[in-house]
């Protein structure tokens, strides 16, 4: 039976380690805040580490899922960090959805110490991790995503092999950035229609039946904000996050990506404005306060 680390229960974090114990994984965890590891390790099998060294020391494979890969390259160094306790030809897998450059750092540094690096972050939400049907972009050594396979299918449905390391975090870029554009576009068409006293739910129907359509108008509208529920599954920090990235990437290819950057200023005025714990959904809340209007009111 492989042991395995996983660092980082929040959000995503802790629906996504559950599922391993059922899969016959022995799961150490670890969390900054050791109460979320406690409270996992009273609902699935799972030994609570005291710190990262001591979970790394004990496994063959470490998961991590933190906020920004800042935080992951931070979690590597010093007395109780990872590198104390990594063993040879142990495996990093990093579920954060990191910043590809910040990740081939980490990967050079683990590589002069034996233990292999890929950046595997996820999509899917909390729903998708608690029903184990996530999508795994991987960036890393075939043969190494290979041998990793078994673990990530515990929570993943979709794991797909993007390149070298850093390609799994490029490739979420991307996806956030059309999420990010989803949201924004069509929160303006709708609020737009709104002013102009046209029924946002028919509105909705007509788009969801027409070309205009994306899972953001089928799903995250009508269950987020026609609804008013703006559940928080997933902060609008991290979204913000996300189109920093997908904006230096285009900015570093030579790449014009007028598109992008608005998007990336504009949810970085809304996470200004509403703050560290809304959620990614909540950024129509600033479309309907600059047009004076609710949507679905
Ligand atoms: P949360 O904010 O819910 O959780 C963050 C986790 O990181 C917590 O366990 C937190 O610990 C820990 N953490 C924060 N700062 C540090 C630090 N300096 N050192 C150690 N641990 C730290 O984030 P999510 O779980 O939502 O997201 C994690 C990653 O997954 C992000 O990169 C995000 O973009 C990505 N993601 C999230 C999705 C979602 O639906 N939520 C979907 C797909 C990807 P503590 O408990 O102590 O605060």
């Amino acid at each position: 039976m492989s042991t395995i680390a996983f660092l980082g229960l929040g959000a995503i974090g802790a629906p996504m380690a559950q599922h391993l114990p059922a899969r016959g994984f022995d799961l150490i965890i670890w969390n900054r805040t050791r109460e979320r590891a406690d409270r996992l390790a009273r609902s699935v099998r799972a030994r609570v580490a005291r710190t990262p060294a001591e979970a790394a020391r004990e496994s063959d494979v470490v998961i991590t899922c933190l906020p920004t890969s800042r935080e992951v390259e931070d979690l590597l160094g010093g007395d109780d960090g990872l590198m104390a306790g990594f063993r040879r030809g142990a495996t990093l897998v990093d579920c954060t959805s990191g910043d590809p450059a910040t990740s081939r750092r980490i990967a050079a540094r683990l590589r002069e110490h034996g233990v292999a690096f890929v950046d595997a972050p996820v999509s899917g939400g909390k729903r998708g991790a608690e029903e184990g049907t996530l999508t795994v972009m991987c960036g890393g050594d075939a043969a190494v995503v290979e041998r990793v396979r078994p673990i990530l299918s515990a929570f993943g449905k979709n794991i797909v092999h993007c390149g070298d390391v850093g390609a799994g975090d490029m490739v979420k870029a991307v996806n956030q950035a059309l999420l990010a554009i989803h949201i924004w576009a069509t929160g303006e068409g709708l609020a737009t229609l709104a002013k102009a006293g046209v029924d946002t739910r028919i509105a909705l129907d007509v788009i969801n039946a027409s070309s205009g359509r994306s899972n953001t108008s089928m799903n995250l509208f009508p269950e987020r904000v026609l609804s008013r529920a703006f559940p928080r599954t997933f902060r609008l920090a991290l979204l913000d996050k996300d189109l920093r990235i997908a904006a230096d990437m285009a900015r570093d290819a030579g790449v014009p990506a007028p598109l992008t950057q608005l998007a990336s200023e504009l949810f970085r005025a809304a996470r200004a404005e509403l703050g560290e714990e809304a959620d990614h959904v909540e950024a129509v809340r600033v479309i309907e306060r600059t047009a004076g209007v609710e949507i679905g009111a």
